[in-house]
C-alpha cells in the first residue's frame, strides 16, 4: 500500500475512493456525455469524472468549432481510405451527432451559428473531380439522412467553391462549459486536476498514488489512450491560430481547403485559421502540445495568399490541441479484452460525432450490465 493511500481518511476511503458504479477518464465532450447519458438512464447510479487538467486539456476546449458531417474532397479521399460504406455511415453518424447535440443543448449554450460551410479550391483538376461527384454525394447522402441536395457549386471570394447548406459553427468554449454545468445538476462528480495512470476492470490508479474503485470504468482520453488502454488509437495534434480583430473581414462563416486539412472561419471580426496536418504528419503524431514553425508559416502563407487578408493583420493567440486518430478514422467504442471499456479515436470530428459516440458507449454498457 501507498503512502497517499495510507494517508487517506475513513470518510475518504469509505466515500470517495469507494466502489463508483461509473468512472470515466477524460472530461472530454466525450467522456462527459457519457456521465450525462449515463445519469439520465441511471439517476440512482455513482458516477465520476477523473480529468488531469483543472478544465479539460486536450481537444474539446481547443479545436476550431465546426459543427459539419464534411466536405466534398475530405469524402472522396475517405472513400479511397475506408470504402464508400463506412463513409457514409461516418456521414450518418455525424450528422446524427450533431441533431444530438443540438437536442442535447440549447443553441445558446452551445453558442451554434448556422453558417452553412464551403469549401474552396486552387486546384481546377481537384474542383472539377468534386464538382463531378456532387449528384452521386447528394443522392448517398440522401438515402443515408434523407437530407436532400446537400451540395451544390458556388462562387466565394472569386474561387471555385462547393457549399454544403447543413453546417454551422459553435462556441466549443461554451459547449464544454455547458455540459459541465448539466453535469454539476444531474449530481456527477468531477475530480479535477486528477491524473490516471493506470486502469483496471476495478478501478483505476492516479498519479498521486490512490487508487479508486468502480464497477465499471470507461476511458474517454481520446489522443491520451494508449497509455491507460490498448486500442489502435494515435495522436495526432492540430494548430490553431486567432488574428487580432481586423478592420475588414469577408469571410463569414466557416471555410476548409484540401480535404478538410486546412479550415478557417470568421469569430466576429477576427480569422481563426488552423490545420495542414498534413504537411508535417509523422512530427504531428504525438501526445504533446506545441506549435510546429512549419505549419505555422504555410498557414501564415496560406491567409495571406489564399485568404488574402488586409496586410498588417496579426495573430492573436496560437494553439494547439490533441486528436485521436485510428486507422480509417472510425472511431473505437468498445469494452477491451482486459474488462475497462473505451470510447476514443474521433479522428478530428468530435465536435460532430461526440455525443453520439457517448451515447452508443452508454448502450455498451447497458448491455454489458444487463448481460451479467
Ligand atoms: C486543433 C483541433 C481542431 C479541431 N476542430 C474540430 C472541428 O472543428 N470540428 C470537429 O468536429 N472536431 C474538431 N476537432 C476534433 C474534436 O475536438 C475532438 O474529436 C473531440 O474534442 C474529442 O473529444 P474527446 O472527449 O474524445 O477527447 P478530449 O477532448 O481530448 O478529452 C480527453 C480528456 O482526457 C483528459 N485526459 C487525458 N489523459 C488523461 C489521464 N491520464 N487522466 C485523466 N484525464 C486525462 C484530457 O485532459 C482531456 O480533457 C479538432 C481537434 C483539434 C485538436
Amino acid at each position: 500500500m501507498n503512502n497517499a493511500y495510507n494517508s487517506q481518511s475513513f470518510w475518504e476511503r469509505e466515500e470517495l475512493s469507494a466502489d463508483w458504479d461509473l468512472l470515466i477518464v477524460g472530461a472530454g465532450i466525450v467522456g462527459s456525455s457519457i456521465a450525462l447519458f449515463y445519469k439520465e438512464k441511471n439517476p440512482e447510479a455513482e458516477v465520476a469524472i477523473l480529468e488531469r487538467g483543472f478544465h479539460p486539456y486536450g481537444a474539446s476546449t481547443r479545436n476550431a468549432g465546426f459543427s459539419c458531417i464534411g466536405s466534398m474532397s475530405e469524402h472522396l479521399a475517405d472513400f479511397g481510405l475506408a470504402g464508400k460504406n463506412t463513409v457514409l455511415n461516418r456521414i450518418e453518424r455525424r450528422w446524427n451527432g450533431l441533431q444530438l447535440l443540438r437536442a442535447t443543448l440549447t443553441d445558446e449554450e452551445s453558442g451554434y451559428e448556422h453558417t452553412g460551410g464551403i469549401e474552396i479550391f486552387t486546384r481546377n483538376d481537384l474542383f472539377e473531380r468534386c464538382a463531378g461527384s456532387i449528384g452521386e454525394m447528394n443522392r448517398l447522402v440522401y438515402e443515408k439522412t434523407g437530407l436532400k441536395d446537400v451540395y451544390s457549386v458556388t462562387e466565394y471570394r472569386g474561387y471555385k467553391a462547393i457549399t454544403n447548406r447543413v453546417e454551422g459553427a459553435l462556441n466549443s468554449g461554451r459547449m464544454m462549459k455547458s455540459i459541465h454545468r448539466r453535469l454539476s445538476k444531474a449530481g456527477v462528480t468531477i475530480f479535477w486536476n486528477s491524473e490516471v495512470i493506470k486502469t483496471s476492470e476495478h478501478g483505476v490508479q492516479l498519479k498521486d498514488g490512490y487508487y479508486i474503485k468502480a464497477k465499471n470504468v470507461v476511458v474517454a482520453a481520446n489522443g491520451f489512450t494508449k497509455s491507460l488502454a490498448d486500442v489502435p488509437v494515435k495522436p495526432a495534434r492540430g494548430l490553431i491560430f486567432i488574428t487580432k480583430p481586423l478592420k475588414k473581414l469577408g469571410w463569414k462563416g466557416t471555410f476548409n481547403y484540401n480535404e478538410g486539412y486546412v479550415y478557417f472561419r470568421n469569430i466576429g471580426n477576427r480569422l481563426l485559421m488552423g490545420g495542414a496536418r498534413d504537411i508535417a504528419r509523422d512530427e504531428e503524431t504525438t501526445h504533446h502540445f506545441g506549435v510546429n514553425p512549419k505549419i505555422h508559416d504555410y498557414l501564415v502563407q496560406f491567409t495571406n495568399e489564399v485568404v488574402r487578408l488586409e496586410a498588417g493583420w496579426e495573430i492573436e493567440m496560437e494553439w494547439s490541441g490533441i486528436m485521436g486518430m485510428t486507422p480509417n478514422k472510425e472511431p473505437v467504442i468498445e469494452k477491451t479484452d482486459s474488462g475497462v471499456f473505451v470510447a476514443a479515436g474521433l479522428s478530428g470530428m468530435g465536435v460532430a460525432i461526440g455525443m453520439q459516440v457517448a451515447k452508443d458507449m452508454v448502450q455498451i454498457l447497458e448491455n454489458s450490465t444487463e448481460g451479467a
